[in-house]
């Protein structure tokens, strides 16, 4: 039985009818994706720190587009965010990289984005995500800053269909250039935050930086009624080891002295190159005990390390320390360092060597006074 012309042309419409819906349904869809990626990258563009960056694209972005996960690998050959990021406050961290490798492996000599769904390439993924993630499609983006390879930024669904090798990549290409933008631009920011602060040489915070944050610990300290200890670190007969051995041998020292003060510290402790072979140290909440003890374990470290130098051949070295507390005895942040310096001068005159506080400094006074 044939149909009437009416019914034909009838149903000719339906069927455009149904086409045209889809295509605007499809045409509204692409509107609110490129509608989503506009907005991560106007914020990805106006971030002011390194965390909302990294929280950014690991948690919002993660939500905003639908995701089931999100990694970030960053290249970090010489530890410079393997120091800072533990610090921030992070959802979620980046995985830091020791060399471009796993970076090859997933984005080989071409370095473009990859769309990866099942398939010969699904073996990729327990790589470029966390094993319990149970990614089944993913999109890796290579993250290029002046043609140096910098990271990846990897995209994972559990929908084996979310992404598929088939699709076009403009959006995410762009997402992907705009992220290695913001990235470095960062990276460029706590670069120059912490060469303000940081001493060139030893990696130690500089003065500059000792004078102000000294004073906030010490306002803190008197407020919260905690003990604050000061130390002094003072490297015995340092003039002897530059005319010995030359001063590239006493730069690779203090550098050296710098770094064993640093591992020698908690994550509140403050320490700073206070003037050329001298460290201050500040170590809130700490009683005398406490405080001579990491005093002590600093200098047994000098005294023990054998000091490398730059042509292979090793020097000995020492310090002298000279330890105040809050309380007692010192009212302004002033005094404490006086007193600290005051028992550093007094282990130095006692022999070197060794650790003084402040307090021995009287009991050695009063004995002093009553020899005499
Ligand atoms: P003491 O045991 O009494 O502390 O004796 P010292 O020789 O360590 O002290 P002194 O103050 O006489 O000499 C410190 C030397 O440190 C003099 C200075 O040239 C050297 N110095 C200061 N800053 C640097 C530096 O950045 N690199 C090198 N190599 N030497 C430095
Ligand atoms: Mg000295
Ligand atoms: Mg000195």
């Amino acid at each position: 039985m044939s149909s009437s012309p009416d019914t034909q042309a009838q149903a000719q419409v339906q069927e455009l009818r149904h086409r045209l819906q889809s295509l605007l349904d499809a045409a509204h869809a692409n509107e609110r994706k490129l509608d989503r990626f506009d907005a991560l990258e106007r914020r990805l563009i106006a971030v002011s720190s390194m965390e909302e960056l990294v929280n950014l694209l690991l948690v919002d972005c993660r939500a905003d587009f639908g995701l089931d996960a999100a990694e970030l690998w960053l290249v970090d050959v010489d530890d410079e965010l393997r120091r800072s990021l533990p610090t921030l406050p992070m959802a979620k961290a980046p995985r830091l990289l020791d060399g471009h490798g796993p970076l090859r492996e997933l984005f080989g000599a071409a370095r473009t984005t990859r769309l990866i769904g099942p398939g010969p390439d699904a073996g990729l993924l327990p790589a470029a995500f966390e094993a319990d993630a149970g990614v089944r499609s993913a999109a890796l983006l290579p993250l290029i800053r002046q043609g140096l390879l910098i990271g990846g930024l990897h995209l994972g669904s559990r929908d084996p269909e979310r992404y598929d090798a088939a699709s076009g990549t403009k959006f995410l290409d762009r997402l992907a250039a705009i992220a290695a933008i913001a990235i470095e631009s960062m990276l460029n920011r706590e670069r120059l935050r912490r060469a303000g602060m940081t001493d060139g040489l030893t990696g130690v915070h500089n003065r500059r930086y000792f004078d102000h944050r000294s004073l906030i610990e010490f306002s803190q300290a008197v407020r919260h009624r905690y003990p604050l200890a000061c130390l002094f670190l003072d490297i015995d007969h340092f003039k002897a080891i530059n005319d010995g051995h030359g001063h590239p041998v006493g730069d690779e020292v203090l550098r050296q002295v710098g770094g064993l003060i640093l591992r020698s510290l908690r994550t509140g402790d403050l320490a700073a190159r206070y003037g050329g072979e001298e460290f201050v140290v500040l170590l809130p909440r700490t009683d005398l005990a406490g405080a001579r003890e990491v005093a002590e374990r600093i200098r047994h470290m000098v005294q023990e390390a054998p000091f490398i130098t730059p042509e292979g051949g090793t020097v000995g070295a020492t310090l002298s320390a000279g330890l105040a507390m809050l309380p007692p005895g010192a009212t302004s942040f002033a005094d404490l360092l006086a007193a600290a310096d005051r028992a550093l001068y007094e282990a130095k005159r006692a022999g070197r060597n060794r650790t003084v506080a402040a307090c021995d400094e009287a009991d050695i006074n009063a004995a002093t006074a009553a020899a005499s």
